[in-house]
């Protein structure tokens, strides 16, 4: 399998989204980078970039699926200029492309090409595709396929077209293609195809309900990605893809659940989703059990709510000494994962974004997660720093607004897996609660529960004193900018659930303790976090 990042890109913004690639790819793991459009600022007024004068090296191979820009050396190290459309191999995937655009451009070759020439390019395009293997692993259009949204619902359109229920028109090239290239993903940027009334989405990341080809046994997933830099919005795609021809039969067979037919054939009645296909494992239950696993979230897989009694403390003490840490391969918080849960994403920031947990302890509980994936606080930049102390000051005065202060807290300590990505904890209670009453319930019941004790900060920023870099801690700061800190001995384990348990206790909801049974199903999920970005909005200093 092969990971790549895709991005929908234009020269003006270069620096930002080659920055942001070689930030997440330090560890080395991604091998391509696609970037669709024509890295043409199409005002004419392009700022140089430094990778594209050649005075920084382009950090990971990257293929531009477009117009070849003005003034850039075609033979810089790692950049592969394909021009606007044709058939290559990335490794061992195979990618079409075909990048319409409304301005005059030139090919790779050099020779002018105008818009009416267009028609003779999809021709020969179709003639070159018709001679190669097929199908192939990757479409590259800048257009939508006409079409793309028959056969899903209104609330599964992109989310800035739902309420309006309108289709982009789409280009019918693009849909033909689709269908002589049957193609397993099919990228688009959300430029305007020429003369179409109904634009597609420009701001919003979109990613079709999968849809199995006409006449062929896969399914093809379509993504429409926004322009780099789109605040609030996944503008860089992450993906793990194994190359059709390394693929078993029966693996490209898999149908995940809620496929649709394919939207290129209108039905009728249109059936959302296939009964016969026989559903793989739900991708929510998959979510669930990694948020599980990571028990850091709120609770969950790391250790079972009655594990604390005590006739069973120094049998799982003993056994957590003797094993090692297990190994995780993946990261279920690192933005770029394949398995982040998209859908619970409130806000994206420069170096953090902000997300809803699973089964949150009321609407408005929320994380604050650094986008690297540091595992200790201890590495985090100033920069990152800075912008956490901003998320929480902006839902410091989102809760004002409706009579609540913030409670933050963080849980560094050790798993099972070893240190975790770290984030902060964020529970709004009432305005009406003090600092002094939370402070007392974190005391009595640490104490009572689990004989633990704090010893009380003035602010947030004493910890550094208190904290070196392998100090294990559960923090809480209360409305009032105190802190109650507890360093965690190497030999002891810390609970769980301890922030949440008390929290519940403060909002007169000890019932909701345990994040399982306050878990939503994936539609009221995202129907909470649609809810919350709303109310948010006004204090989002990431849309600012
Ligand atoms: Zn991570």
């Amino acid at each position: 399998a092969m990971k790549v990042l895709v991005s929908c890109g234009s020269d003006v913004k270069c620096d930002r989204l080659l920055g942001r690639v070689a930030k997440l790819n330090k560890s080395g793991s991604f091998e391509a980078l696609f970037c669709i459009g024509s890295l043409h600022s199409g005002d004419g007024e392009s700022t140089q970039s430094s990778f594209l004068s050649g005075d920084s090296p382009l950090p990971i191979a990257t293929y531009v699926f477009g117009a070849v820009p003005d003034g850039v050396d075609a033979s810089l190290e790692n950049l592969h200029l394909l021009g606007t459309y044709g058939f290559t191999t990335v490794g061992k995937l195979s990618v079409v492309y075909y990048i319409e655009s409304s301005v005059p451009n030139q090919s790779v070759s050099g020779e002018k090409r105008t818009r009416d020439q267009t028609d003779e390019d999809f021709s020969s395009l179709e003639a070159l595709v018709k001679s190669k293997d097929l199908p192939c692993d990757i479409l590259i259009t800048s257009s939508w396929p006409a079409g793309v949204l028959n056969n899903i619902q209104r609330k599964d359109y992109p989310a800035d077209q739902k309420d309006t229920g309108n289709s982009p028109t789409g280009s019918s090239n693009v849909t033909k293609l689709n269908q002589i290239c049957q193609p397993r993903y099919h990228f688009v940027t959300n430029s305007r195809t020429p003369g179409e009334t109904a634009p597609a989405s420009s701001q919003v990341y979109f990613e079709r309900i999968p849809f199995k080809h006409m006449s062929a046994s896969h399914v093809c997933r379509f993504i429409s990605i926004p322009e780099i830099d789109t605040k609030g919005q996944k503008w860089l795609y992450a993906s793990n893809i194994t190359p059709i021809e390394e693929m078993k039969e029966e693996q490209l067979a898999q149908i995940p659940p809620h496929t649709t037919e394919s939207p290129f054939v209108v039905n009728s009645a249109p059936e959302p989703a296939l009964k016969k296909f026989k559903p793989e494992e739900p991708a929510t239950l998959k979510v669930h059990s990694s948020y599980g696993a990571f028990g850091s979230l709120s609770g969950g897989g790391e250790e079972n709510e009655d594990s604390w009694s005590h006739h069973r403390y120094n049998h799982e003490y003993r056994d957590g000494r003797n094993s090692k840490p297990k190994k995780i391969d993946r990261c279920w918080f690192c933005i770029d994962s394949d398995d982040v849960a998209e859908h619970l994403i409130a806000s994206i920031g420069d170096e953090c974004y902000l997300a809803l947990p699973k089964g949150g302890l009321v609407p408005d509980h929320l994380l604050i997660i650094p986008l690297d994936h540091i595992t200790n606080p201890y590495d985090l930049k100033k920069e990152t720093f800075a912008e956490i102390a901003r998320y929480k000051q902006s839902l410091g005065e989102y809760g004002k607004k409706s009579g609540k202060n913030f409670v933050f807290f963080e849980r560094n300590v050790r798993t099972q897996y070893g240190m975790v990505h770290y984030l902060i904890q964020c529970v709004p209670v009432p305005e009406s609660t003090s600092s002094e009453e939370i402070q007392r319930k974190f005391e009595e019941i640490s104490r009572v529960q689990y004989q633990i004790s704090y010893q009380v900060l003035s602010n947030r920023d004493e910890i550094r004193s208190h904290v070196k870099k392998n100090t294990q801690y559960f923090v809480a700061e209360l409305p009032d900018k105190r802190c109650l800190l507890h360093l965690v001995k190497n030999s002891r384990r810390h609970p769980l659930q301890l922030g949440r348990e008390v929290l519940a206790e403060v909002i007169g909801h000890p019932e909701r303790k345990n994040w399982k049974e306050c878990e939503l199903n994936q539609q009221e999920e995202i129907k909470l976090a649609a809810q919350f970005k709303g109310a948010y909005k006004p204090y989002d200093f990431t849309l600012a």
